[in-house]
């Protein structure tokens, strides 16, 4: 089997150390001896690649390179990814990138920039001299959503670190990713975080996220492999009792200190 990933502007949205997001997909397919292939979605990338891609990854980013980035994706680029994640192909979008898939984001400085609206959300900065959310994040995720089902008993928390001046508000026909335990989440106030679309995942987490959730990181694979080969897919086992053991670790001394 192979996986392709689509990186989204690996130049210019990768102040967050994302990057960690894409190698961790990368080697939890090679240990299992899937193919796992990247493809850095950029300027020049042609619709015709585009399209062959089985993940979307989109990592965070200031917001000067939102502007940038979301000029690209306005015209044909833009509808295509939609059309993807329309079509249930997976997406982890981190922060900066998610902001660009709602609505719209008011920066802190300068104009609006209007998104693909493909996630029913807005994102708002309330000004460079106001505080920014910043610090370790630990959420329960949506019980409506079976992401997690493999694992053991912390497989429904995800833990990250966030660093947003913006905030983001979801619409109606969205639902959030989780709700918050410790830290700020979508906007500091809801106590939502992140959101879910179809097979699309919206979050303020870094860390990077998935080589701390590695539970999440695999449902990813499987959701792709399963979209792309059309029929369900069991991943094999990782020996990850470090990995795990890490993520179950500050959940529980979370929890205990609640
Ligand atoms: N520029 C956005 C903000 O500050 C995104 C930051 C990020 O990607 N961490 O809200």
């Amino acid at each position: 089997m192979k996986l392709l990933t689509g990186w989204l502007y690996p130049d210019l949205m990768s102040t967050y150390g994302d990057r960690g997001n894409v190698i961790c997909l990368q080697k939890r397919c090679e240990w299992r001896g899937i193919e796992a292939q990247i493809l850095p979605i950029e300027v020049e990338t042609s619709l015709s690649e585009l399209e062959k891609v089985d993940l979307i990854m989109g990592g965070g980013s200031q917001d000067r390179q939102q502007e940038i980035v979301m000029r690209d994706l306005k015209g044909v680029k833009g509808k295509t990814i939609k059309k993807m994640i329309e079509n249930d192909k997976p997406g982890i979008f981190t922060c900066g990138a998610p902001q660009l898939l709602g609505h719209y984001y008011e920066p802190a400085i300068g104009q609006r920039i209007e998104g693909l609206g493909i996630f029913d959300m807005v994102s708002v900065c309330p000004g460079p001299d106001k505080p920014r959310c910043i610090g370790n994040i630990v959420v329960e995720t949506n019980k409506n959503y079976n992401i997690y089902n493999d694992y053991n008993s912390y497989n429904n928390y995800l833990v990250g670190f966030e660093n947003h001046g913006g905030r983001t508000y979801l619409g109606k026909n969205i639902a959030p990713l989780a709700k918050v335990i410790r830290g700020f989440g979508n906007n500091g106030e809801d106590k939502t975080e992140g959101a879910v679309y179809k097979n699309a995942v919206a979050t303020y987490l870094h860390g990077p996220v998935l080589p701390k959730n590695p539970h999440l990181a695999d449902w990813l694979i499987k959701t792709a492999l399963e979209v792309k080969y059309g029929k369900k897919i069991k991943l094999e086992r990782l020996d990850d009792d470090l990995e795990r053991h890490a993520h179950d670790f500050i959940i529980k001394k979370i929890l205990a200190n609640k």
